[in-house]
Order: C-alpha cells, then sequence, then structure tokens
C-alpha cells in the first residue's frame, strides 16, 4: 500500500491505460479520480474499483476546456481531500498522410494531447503546491520521439508533452512536486485494436520484444512514479516500449 492516503486523478481513466492506471493507484491504497469525457465508462471504472474495496469517484471532463479543468480540480480535491498525484493520460489520434491531415484535426489533438495536459496540470499544480507534495505523470509516446508515418499531429502533440514535462519539473520542484513522462510503444487499448494483422506484424518486427505491451505494463512504472520511491526522479522520459526505441 505505498499509495495509502494519497489522492490520484486520472485522465481517460475510463478506458485502455487509464483504466489500469487507476485499478493500479487504487489497489496501492490511494483515492482515485476518475476523469474522463465519457460518463459512462468512467463511471464503470469507479464503480470497479469501490466493489474491490478501494475509494473512487468519477469526473466528467474534456481536457480541452481550460475553465471546466479548474472547477473539476476543485471539486475533486473537495471530495476527496487535495490532489497529490495527477496523471495526464487522455489522448486521441486523427491519423492521416502530412498531406491529406486536415488543419481542423491537427488543431483536435494538440488541443486534447497536448493543451489538455497543460489544462490539467495548471489546475492541480495550484492545489499540489498548497500541499507541497505532488506527482504529475505524462503519458507521452514512443511516437513523440521517432515520428511515425500519418502521425504527424500525434507525434508533434507527444513530443511537447516531453517539454512541458521538463519545465514543470524545474518550476514545481521547490515545492516538492517532481514531473516525469512515461513514452509507451504499442500497448493493447482501444486505440490500437483497429490496427490489421499486417500492421500488427509491420510494428512487432521492429521491436525487440516482439509483441504489444499489456496497460499494466504501463501502470506499473506509474505506481512506482507516484510512489515516495521515486522521489528523486524528475524531468524523466521513461520508455516502456519492448525495445522499440532503442
Ligand atoms: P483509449 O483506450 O482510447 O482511452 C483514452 C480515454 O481518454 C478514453 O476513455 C477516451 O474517451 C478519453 N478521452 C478522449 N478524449 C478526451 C478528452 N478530450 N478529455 C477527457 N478524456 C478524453 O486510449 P489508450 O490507448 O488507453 O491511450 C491512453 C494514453 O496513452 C493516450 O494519451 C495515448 O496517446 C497514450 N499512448 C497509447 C499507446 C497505445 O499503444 N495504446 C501508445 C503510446 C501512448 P472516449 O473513449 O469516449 O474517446
Amino acid at each position: 500500500m505505498r499509495l495509502d492516503g494519497r489522492q490520484a486523478v486520472i485522465t481517460g481513466g475510463g478506458s485502455g491505460i487509464g483504466r489500469a492506471i487507476a485499478l493500479r493507484l487504487a489497489s496501492e491504497g490511494a483515492s482515485v479520480a476518475i476523469v474522463d469525457i465519457n460518463e459512462a465508462s468512467a463511471s464503470a471504472v469507479a464503480t470497479e474499483i469501490e466493489k474491490a474495496g478501494g475509494t473512487a469517484r468519477a469526473y466528467v471532463l474534456d481536457v480541452a476546456d481550460a475553465d471546466a479543468a479548474v472547477e473539476v480540480m476543485k471539486q475533486v480535491a473537495e471530495d476527496l481531500g487535495g490532489i497529490g498525484i495527477l496523471v495526464n493520460n487522455a489522448g486521441i489520434t486523427r491519423d492521416n498522410l502530412l498531406i491529406r491531415m486536415s488543419p481542423d484535426d491537427w488543431d483536435l489533438v494538440l488541443k486534447i494531447n497536448l493543451k489538455g495536459t497543460f489544462n490539467c496540470t495548471r489546475a492541480a499544480a495550484r492545489i499540489m503546491m498548497a500541499g507541497r507534495w505532488g506527482r504529475v505523470i505524462n503519458i507521452s509516446s514512443v511516437i513523440g520521439q521517432i515520428g511515425n508515418i500519418g502521425q504527424a499531429s500525434y507525434g508533434a502533440s507527444k513530443a511537447g508533452i516531453v517539454a512541458l514535462t521538463k519545465t514543470t519539473a524545474r518550476e514545481l520542484a521547490s515545492r516538492g512536486i517532481t514531473a516525469n513522462a512515461i513514452a509507451p510503444g504499442f500497448i493493447e487499448t482501444p486505440m490500437t485494436e483497429k490496427l490489421s494483422e499486417k500492421v500488427r506484424d509491420g510494428l512487432n518486427s521492429m521491436l525487440i520484444i516482439k509483441r504489444f505491451g499489456k496497460p499494466e505494463d504501463i501502470a506499473n512504472l506509474v505506481a512506482f512514479l507516484a510512489s515516495d520511491e521515486a522521489d528523486y526522479i524528475t524531468a524523466q522520459t521513461i520508455n516502456v516500449d519492448g525495445g522499440m526505441a532503442s
């Protein structure tokens, strides 16, 4: 129970990697806020945690909405007694080749993935600062490091998250807050299940460990970074990618 007494917010916590993170942090003793644009999936994960004996609440938020992010973080702090851990996980793809990518799709991906991370960090940081302890954990991607055909907007948003993480770490360190990013490779979630067998085979051939990862592989690292054991780790991007970007 490394996270006993901590309060954790997980954006996009209703599905895939975010769901696995929420379940894991709750199992380590944290009270968790499942924040998602999808009310039904957020509530389902909160119910799953409560049934297992944990503490969880569901909140609806479009992370692209800065004002709503402030309101939701305030509400979470009131309900759970503060915010110690923020996992910026909500993210989308709108893939297309660069020359076919519409400016609107570009804007949407940047608005949710990168600005959404900024909005939630800005809103939660004020609350964390008051508690003089905090963990900001941002979910980036290997695609932000190596690029990918069809993923100009997604890769740019995920590279931006790395730079945002480093600034967050520098600005908040004096208040006992660390900020780190995780760069997953390809993980089995609803986001990747639409890939064809042919594409999957091609991707697997790029990996040292020749299979996709599981959401729990990311949750394991989040739990460690959120714990006191990771006190001296900040401004880092750690890959969980089966060796893909090495
Ligand atoms: P997922 O299964 O699609 O889950 C994402 C969750 O975020 C969904 O519940 C989604 O709701 C929610 N969401 C979407 N837009 C939102 C918004 N504007 N505000 C709040 N919540 C929103 O995706 P995943 O594969 O678990 O990915 C989670 C994170 O890991 C993302 O940041 C992704 O980029 C990153 N990542 C994933 C992989 C991978 O291989 N899966 C690899 C590297 C990085 P809806 O379902 O209603 O849209």
